[in-house]
């Protein structure tokens, strides 16, 4: 019997995985990934079969049942597995469902952590996700919820905290912004919106909750990440200035 690896791939740059995603990488026999995953980081499974599962936002997935069905079959038959995720396997990434799949059929299992996007959308930004004396507390959290899985106020759980990343909520920008305001949360909260982070076309859009929905229309494709709070405000405030500036050149003529 193998040991299945949950690995984190991180936010897609190769140099952003972890030693130890890469020398386990490096052994794999089978490696089993996400859509989200880099190619060049799956190139570093030299020796491995490759097999896509991911599950992509509107596209048609391979149910999570059958996910785990092949990984307790491949723990059969391989030495090393590898469960490659986006980011950090356990942040919004299945783990616990492949977790208990994994123990309930006696498999081996073990999680290598990797670079979550809120991580990598921080360095993008120059802005620390925590910081004395303005943001002492950071809310992981998604407006998105698996089927068949009870609504959840994941708003009111944001917006106890002094920041946070919301992870999948550009798509539907307008609701995540309105149900942030309705928790509490001031219209006027800084928010940087960055898209592929760690990645070639990484894009920052700073607005605030209240203009959030106009800005995520226009940020185009890839996976976006939403951060708000009180750090943001220099830079928000910026960007603000140099739109205004730019309005009023153009309105100038
Ligand atoms: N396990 C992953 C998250 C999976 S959920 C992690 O730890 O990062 C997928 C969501 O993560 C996307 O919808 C987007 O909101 C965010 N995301 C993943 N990669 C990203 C990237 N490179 N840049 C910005 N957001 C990203």
């Amino acid at each position: 019997m193998g040991t299945v690896y949950l690995v984190g791939a991180g936010p897609g740059a190769v140099d952003l995985l972890t030693l130890r995603a890469l020398r386990i990488l490096e052994a794999a026999d089978i490696v089993f990934h996400d859509a989200l995953v880099n190619t060049d980081v799956m190139a570093i499974a030299v020796r491995a079969e490759k097999v896509a599962v991911g599950k992509r936002c509107g596209r048609h997935s391979t149910a999570q049942r059958f996910i785990d069905k092949r990984l307790v079959d491949a723990a059969r038959a391989h030495r090393v597995v590898v469960r490659l995720k986006g980011g950090d396997p356990s942040i919004f990434g299945r783990a616990g469902e492949e977790l208990r799949a994994l123990r309930a059929a006696g498999v081996r299992c073990e999680i290598v952590p990797g670079i979550t996007a809120a991580l990598a959308a921080s360095a993008a930004l120059g802005v620390p996700l925590t910081l004395r004396g303005v943001a002492r507390s950071f809310a992981f959290v998604t407006p998105r919820h698996g089927d068949g899985e009870a609504a959840h106020d994941w708003a009111r759980a944001a917006a106890a905290c002094d920041a946070g990343a919301i992870y999948m909520g550009a798509g539907d920008a307008a609701r995540t912004a309105e149900d942030l305001i309705e928790a509490g949360r001031c219209g006027t909260t800084p928010v940087a919106i960055v898209t592929e982070a760690a990645l070639p076309g990484e894009r920052v859009e700073w607005t605030t909750l209240r203009h959030l929905a106009e800005h995520a229309t226009a940020i185009g494709p890839g996976p976006a990440l939403v951060l708000f709070g009180p750090q943001f405000t220099a830079h928000a405030d910026e960007a603000a200035a140099t739109a205004s500036a730019v309005d009023a050149r153009r309105y100038c003529g």
